[in-house]
């Protein structure tokens, strides 16, 4: 007997999967961008299903406000401002120890999305914004390799495989992101629990189909709204002149658009990275800030409170400063404090 089937036996039965399809699955990688809402999701359902390599890529750290709907967090994570994706992949081993598991704890970027997608057959988006999904669309389409879009806001949800070379493509729906802060956030409007949960079954079920070979068309957007119980879906069409599928110009790849400064939405906080490729010793940083204010390290970063802010540095530089959404502010306290 195949050795996944006392594992997968209730996957394998169905007949759409069957051995082969497990084996497939199984021999797979993917990559989850984000650990959210849809990232916990999202992982939970593929780590169940026993893709053999799962990697999980997320910048940010566990809030209470989380819990709510990111269904691998507890409030254990929440004390220890564990990063999401560490906290996740630490729940993930317990539920399958038989495949692969990876934390990234990095954000997303044009200098280093590329480099995260060598060796994977998969992209599921589980971002928050835009500007990320046109970044992921950009290296997807560049590398051949299929990715499904998910986003969610208040009971809606929505998602759309693109399949590269025969489907349509992000930018084929629209050629441009809207312009930053112009679109609602679930931070002001708000998500429930539910929303969040079907994108990502839908979005699992789609990467089972195209991991298995039984290739959805791709380019079928599908929205719902479940406080209406209103369920649509639309063909979108390949745009004869995209500029990244049809043209190959990947100009998000290219870096447009990308800083190293941003106020993170709705959370009172900015983030801020340092543009040359230095590392931090944090144990080193520690010592010098343990002598103006309290800090703590739970081995990924180090807290540090001065004033009314509190700095969260990242070994890679970045460092996220709550208690202000001025840029000019953070920028002071980043140099002053973090100083590279
Ligand atoms: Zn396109």
């Amino acid at each position: 007997m195949n050795p996944l089937f006392k594992r997968y036996s209730r996957q394998m039965l169905f007949s759409g999967i069957g051995e082969d399809g497990q084996n497939r699955i199984s021999s797979a990688t993917i990559l989850i961008i984000g650990c959210g809402a849809l990232g916990t999701n999202l992982a939970s359902q593929m780590v169940r299903a026993g893709v053999g390599t799962v990697k999980i890529v997320d910048r940010d750290y566990v809030e209470i406000s989380n819990l709510q709907r990111q269904v691998l967090f507890d409030e254990s994570d929440v004390d220890q401002q564990l990063p999401k994706a560490a906290a996740a992949v630490d729940k993930l081993k317990r539920i399958n120890s038989d495949i692969r598991i990876e934390s990234l704890i990095f954000d997303v970027t044009a200098k280093n999305i590329e480099s995260m997608l060598s060796g994977v057959d998969l992209v599921l988006d589980a971002t928050d914004n835009m500007e990320t999904r046109y970044l992921i669309n950009d290296a997807c389409v560049k590398h051949g390799i299929p990715w499904i879009y998910g986003g969610v806001i208040g009971a809606t949800g929505m998602t759309m495989d693109v399949i590269p070379g025969k489907s349509a493509c992000l930018q084929c729906l629209s050629e441009t992101p809207p312009a930053a802060g112009s679109m609602p956030t679930c931070e002001t409007e708000g998500v429930l629990g539910g929303a969040p949960a079907v994108v990502a079954s839908i979005q699992a079920t789609e990467a089972l189909k195209i991991l298995v070979g039984h290739h959805p068309a791709g380019g079928e957007l599908i929205h719902f709204d479940l406080w209406e119980n209103e369920f649509n879906r639309f063909h979108v069409h390949r745009r004869p002149d995209c500029q990244a599928c049809v043209k190959g110009q990947f100009s998000f790849l290219a870096g447009s658009g990308s800083t190293d400064v941003f106020s993170l939405c709705g959370r009172n906080a900015v983030q801020i990275t340092s543009s040359d490729e230095n590392r931090l010793d944090l144990q080193d940083l520690k010592k010098r800030l343990t002598r103006l204010g309290p800090v703590t390290d739970n081995g990924f970063f180090l807290t540090f409170k001065v004033d009314s802010y509190e700095l969260m540095i990242f070994p890679d530089t970045r460092t996220i400063i709550k208690g202000t959404t001025d840029e000019t502010v953070a920028r002071d306290l980043f140099a002053k404090y973090v100083g590279t």
